[in-house]
C-alpha cells in the first residue's frame, strides 16, 4: 500500500484483509495534481463480487447476534483511532482526490460525526413496550438489523460520504460491503485497516472494488438487503430501479445544481464570502457547492464586483501545498468542466473570471481549472442547465424574489439551497416554499449535522429515506412488533373473531 510509483496495487478486503481478486482486470489510479498514475485499482468480476458478499453474508449472524455493548465498544475504538490518525487518511484523499489537505480533513471530521453518532446508538435502538394493552397481554416493539448491506459511493467524498451509512449499519448489526469509486479507492482500504484494528470482527465491514460488474452483482444478489448509493442522477436511477426491483430497500442521492438567492437587503460582503466558499471550495465537486447564484433587484453589479475581488485573489494548486483551491479529480472531468465555460461564453454570457487560463502552483500535467465566475447567465444555457460538478459559478440576475424561488422550484434537482437576507420574514418564507431538501439561511452548505438527516427532494434522491440521524437507523433496521401473554388458565376456550383488546 505505500509505493507510489504506479506498481502498487489496491485489492478489495474481506475477513479483515486484502484480497486480490481474481479477474486479472484494472483501471489506473491518479494522481489529479501531477497526472501521475500511482497504483493500479482490481476491479471485480462477478466472481470476485460474491466471495465478497459471502464474506459479509457469513459474518452477519455473529455479528447480529453481539451485545449492543461490545458493538458499541467497538465503534467507540474506531471513533479514537480515527481521530487520532485522520490526518493520515486526509493526505491519501488528496492524493488521488485533489481537495486540499485541510479540506480533505474536513471531510473526515464530518464524517466522524456520524460515527460519534453511531456510538449512541443503544439509545435510537429502543423499541417501545406497553403493559396490559389487552388483559395480561404485553405488547412489545424492537428494531432488527437487515443483514448484508452495500453502500456505492461517489469520488467526491471518498471518506465523509461511506461514513453516513456504514458507521450506522455496523452499529445497527448489519454487515457492509462498501464499493468506493474507481477514481479513489484507497480512502477505504484505509479505513478498513482501521476497522480491524479497532477489533471490528472479519466479515462485518469489506470493500468491493470495481465497475458497474461490482455495482450490478450488488444489486442483484439475493444476499444483500438495502443499497445506499450516492452519485450521479442517471446512475441513481438505475441504482434505485434495478435494487427495488430486486427487493432491496434502496436510497440513491442524486446530482444536484445548487441556487443561492441574495435579496437587495443581504449583508454583501457576508454573501460574496460565502459564495466564494461555496462555489470554489473542493474545486466546485461538491453536491452541496452553489453554482447558481441568484442576484435580485439591483444589488447584481455591486455583488459580482465584490466576488471577482475575492476569486481573483484564490491561489489553485496542488492541495498538499498552500493552495486555496486543487484540481479537478481526472483530465476527462476537467476538460468536460471546461467545455461548460465555452459554451458559456459562445452562448452569451460573460466569462468574469476565468479559469481556463490559471497559473497554478503545482505540476504542469495537473488537471487544473482556476474558479470561474460567468454572469449574465440565462436559463437556457447549458452552463445552467446542467449539473457541472466544477469551480464555475453561474450569476443568473432576476428582478424579484418570486422570479428566484420560480428558478428554484421549477428545477429538476433539489439537494441544498440557501437564501441571503436579513429580512427574517423573507428567510421565513423561502423555507417554507422551496422545493429542496436542505436549506440553509445564510448559511451557504446547509449539510444537516450527523444527528439530522441528509437527502434531497426531486432527482437528487430516489427513495424515501434520508441518510443518517433517525432516517439512517430507520433504514438500516426493521421493526418487529411482538404481543405477548403469559399462560393463564383464564385466556383459554375457542373464538374465531378477530382479536380485540380487553
Ligand atoms: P457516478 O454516478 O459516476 O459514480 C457513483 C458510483 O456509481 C461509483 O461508485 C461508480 O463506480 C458507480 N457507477 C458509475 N457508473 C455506473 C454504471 N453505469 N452502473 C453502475 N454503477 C456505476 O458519480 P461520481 O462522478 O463518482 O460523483 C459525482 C456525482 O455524485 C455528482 O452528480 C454529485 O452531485 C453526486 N453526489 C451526490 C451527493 C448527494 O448527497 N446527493 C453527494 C455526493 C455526490
Amino acid at each position: 500500500m505505500t509505493q507510489n510509483d504506479g506498481t502498487r496495487t489496491i485489492s478489495h478486503w474481506l475477513d479483515n484483509k486484502p484480497f486480490a481478486g481474481t479477474s486479472g482486470e484494472t483501471a489506473p489510479v491518479t494522481n489529479p495534481a501531477t497526472g501521475v498514475v500511482t497504483g493500479r485499482l482490481a476491479l471485480a468480476s462477478v466472481e470476485d463480487s460474491r466471495r465478497v458478499i459471502d464474506a459479509a453474508t457469513a459474518a452477519f449472524p455473529a455479528w447480529r447476534d453481539t451485545s449492543l455493548a461490545k458493538r458499541t465498544a467497538v465503534l467507540f475504538k474506531f471513533r479514537e483511532l480515527l481521530n487520532e490518525r485522520k490526518q493520515e487518511l486526509a493526505e491519501i484523499i488528496t492524493s488521488e482526490h485533489g481537495k486540499v489537505v485541510s479540506d480533505a480533513l474536513g471531510e473526515v471530521t464530518r464524517g466522524q460525526e456520524v460515527v460519534e453518532f453511531a456510538c449512541g446508538i443503544s439509545h435510537l435502538l429502543k423499541g417501545g413496550m406497553t403493559e396490559n394493552a389487552s388483559t395480561n397481554v404485553d405488547v412489545h416493539s424492537i428494531r432488527q438489523p437487515l443483514g448484508p448491506v452495500a453502500v456505492i459511493a461517489p469520488f467526491n467524498f471518498p471518506a465523509m460520504v461511506p461514513m453516513w451509512f456504514f458507521p450506522i449499519a455496523i452499529a445497527t448489526g448489519n454487515t457492509v460491503v462498501l464499493k468506493p469509486s474507481e477514481k479513489d479507492p484507497t480512502a477505504a482500504i484505509w479505513i478498513a485497516e482501521l476497522w480491524a484494528e479497532a477489533g471490528l470482527p472479519a466479515g462485518v465491514f469489506n470493500v468491493l472494488q470495481g465497475d458497474k460488474t461490482a455495482v450490478d452483482e450488488l444489486l442483484v444478489n439475493p444476499a444483500i438487503k438495502a443499497v445506499s448509493f450516492v452519485g450521479s442522477t442517471p446512475i441513481a436511477q438505475y441504482v434505485y430501479a434495478t435494487g427495488t426491483a430486486h427487493g432491496k430497500r434502496v436510497q440513491a442521492l442524486g446530482g444536484a445544481k445548487n441556487h443561492a438567492i441574495v435579496l437587495p437587503d443581504a449583508d454583501l460582503d457576508l454573501a460574496a464570502d460565502a459564495m466564494v466558499n461555496a462555489g470554489f471550495g473542493s474545486a466546485g465537486e461538491r453536491c452541496m457547492a452553489i453554482s447558481a447564484l441568484v442576484a435580485v433587484g439591483d444589488i447584481a453589479d455591486e455583488l459580482v464586483a465584490k466576488i471577482k475581488d475575492r476569486t481573483v485573489a484564490l491561489t489553485t494548486g496542488d492541495g498538499t501545498r498552500d493552495s486555496d483551491m486543487g484540481p479537478l479529480v481526472t483530465k476527462a472531468h476537467r476538460d468536460r468542466v471546461a467545455s461548460y465555460v465555452d459554451a458559456g461564453e459562445r452562448d452569451g454570457a460573460t466569462i468574469v473570471v476565468d479559469g481556463r487560463t490559471v497559473q497554478p502552483n503545482g505540476e504542469p500535467n495537473g488537471f487544473w481549472l482556476g474558479p470561474t465566475l460567468i454572469d449574465n447567465v440565462t436559463t437556457d444555457m447549458s452552463v445552467y442547465t446542467d449539473e457541472i460538478f466544477g469551480p464555475v459559478l453561474s450569476v443568473i440576475r432576476v428582478d424579484s424574489y418570486d422570479e428566484a424561488l420560480d428558478l428554484i422550484n421549477s428545477g429538476p434537482f433539489g439537494n441544498g439551497t440557501a437564501i441571503f437576507t436579513n429580512d427574517g420574514g423573507a428567510a421565513r418564507r423561502f423555507q417554507n416554499e422551496v422545493e429542496v431538501g436542505m436549506v440553509g439561511i445564510n448559511v451557504p452548505i446547509p449539510v444537516p449535522t450527523a444527528y439530522y438527516s441528509f437527502g434531497g427532494w426531486k432527482n437528487s434522491l430516489f427513495g424515501d429515506t434520508h441518510a443518517h440521524g433517525t432516517e439512517g437507523v430507520h433504514f438500516f433496521t426493521r421493526g418487529k412488533v411482538v404481543t405477548s401473554r403469559w399462560l393463564d388458565p383464564s385466556h383459554g376456550g375457542i373464538n374465531l373473531g378477530f382479536p380485540q383488546n380487553n
